[in-house]
């Protein structure tokens, strides 16, 4: 159902984004993988683009484990300005062969209007940060968008604020919109962020939009991305975004977050019986 037939009141701020009494789920198809549906939807990819070798390498082990789904920035939002900030149109270009070769579909985020075209022609899923969730002409650009979105919660965004969002890009016509939990800002310090796993079921019960998390970012921990990524599938995520590299310790971003490759294939075999237990008790 598209998300214009879904207009509830005139009056509703979530209008678009939220539950019209029932109506069924929305199911977004990216490069063939139903996002929302009875399948888990899993990408899996590096951090940033850092090199032909790098992102070729990642590609073959995630193909070969039947996800569809690739994930890398080329366009990279980092806390300090001297950090790596990706490879810009170079990054694009490989993320262009990397879909060529291994037929997979590319999620990579959109930073700023400068380079949203761009991202645009490339990507099958175009990502906005959760630096950028209330980036207003960002949303608006990418609700005129004919590709999907996939929109992370801001660090500090409580649910109505980032549903509110939501409704900034849906307003704007384009009704196929993915959330992504990626982590809030708590008072624990033992992760970089805290995954909020009730926000997955809360947010499902107010909107028909698929939610996937990402334990990555929100514990830049590769000991708790495994675990946090299966609380997430458990709790009702539509889909799991996973960093993993083949070299950890030489990723130029968030390299401490990336699983290994073994850990990579083990997580999806683990979350796809998750999945597929919730789905047979339903
Ligand atoms: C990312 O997915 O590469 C990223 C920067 O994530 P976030 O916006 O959640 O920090
Ligand atoms: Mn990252």
């Amino acid at each position: 159902m598209s998300s214009s037939a879904r207009v509830s009141s005139a009056n509703d701020p979530l209008r678009l984004a939220g539950l019209d009494g029932g109506a069924a789920r929305s199911v977004i198809e990216v490069h063939g993988v139903p996002i929302g549906g009875p399948e888990l939807a899993i990408a899996g990819g590096p951090c940033g683009v850092e090199s032909r070798d790098q992102v070729f390498a990642v590609a073959r082990y995630i193909a070969e484990a039947g996800v569809r789904l690739f994930r890398a920035g080329a366009f990279k939002p980092r806390t300090n300005p001297y950090s790596f900030q990706g490879l810009g149109p170079e990054g694009l270009e490989l993320l262009r062969l990397v879909k060529q070769e291994f037929d997979l579909g590319i999620v990579t985020e959109a930073t700023d209007l400068d380079s949203f075209t761009d991202v645009e022609r490339v990507a099958d899923l175009i990502q906005i940060g959760a630096r950028n969730m209330q980036n207003f002409a960002l949303l608006r650009r990418a609700g005129k968008s004919e590709k999907p979105i996939l929109l992370k919660r801001g660090q500090g965004a409580i649910v109505e604020e980032w549903l509110s969002a939501a409704e900034y890009i849906l307003s704007e016509g384009n009704s196929r919109l993915i959330l992504c939990e990626r982590g809030i800002r708590t008072w624990s310090n033992h992760a970089r962020y805290t995954l909020d796993v009730s926000a997955i079921p809360a947010v499902k019960a107010m909107s028909h939009l698929p939610v996937i998390a990402d334990p990555s970012h929100a514990t830049g921990r590769r000991d708790l991305v495994i675990p946090c990524a299966l609380a997430g599938v458990a709790a009702g995520a539509d889909g799991i975004l996973v960093e993993t590299h083949c070299q950890p310790s030489n990723a130029l971003s968030d390299g401490q977050q990336a699983l290994l490759p073994d850990e990579f294939l083990a997580l999806v075999s683990q979350a796809k019986k998750i999945k597929g237990y919730l789905h047979s008790m339903a």
